[in-house]
């Protein structure tokens, strides 16, 4: 399943469009949101990924790598369970991922 959050030929980073409106093309890697065994197939049947600079996925150097810091982490997963809301409003979330990461 293609991603629902983040065109792949864009060639941006989702996070440094987000944290730094940054929107000019970087080298990217795939992220699956949830990732782990079980969620990454999750995310993957869904389209809950996006696609990341090496600084924003897992380069150690890097205080805004997702794999490294938890806040951008969750901040990541919250705007996934919005768009996954919007896009399959049939579906409960939480259910399917065990979690919620949106609170009102
Ligand atoms: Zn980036
Ligand atoms: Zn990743």
């Amino acid at each position: 399943m293609k991603s629902i959050m983040h065109n792949r030929r864009d060639g941006t980073c989702y996070l440094c469009m987000l944290l730094h409106e940054d929107y000019s093309r970087k080298q990217t890697q795939e992220h699956h949101v949830f990732y782990g065994t079980a969620n990454r197939r999750l995310s993957e049947k869904y389209g809950l990924k996006v696609y990341l600079c090496q600084a924003h996925h897992t380069y150690a150097g890097s205080m805004e790598a997702v794999h490294r810091n938890h806040d951008i982490d969750v901040q990541l997963k919250e705007k996934a369970q919005k768009e996954f809301e919007q896009k399959y409003p049939g579906l409960c979330f939480k259910e399917i991922f065990g979690k919620n990461y949106v609170f009102f």
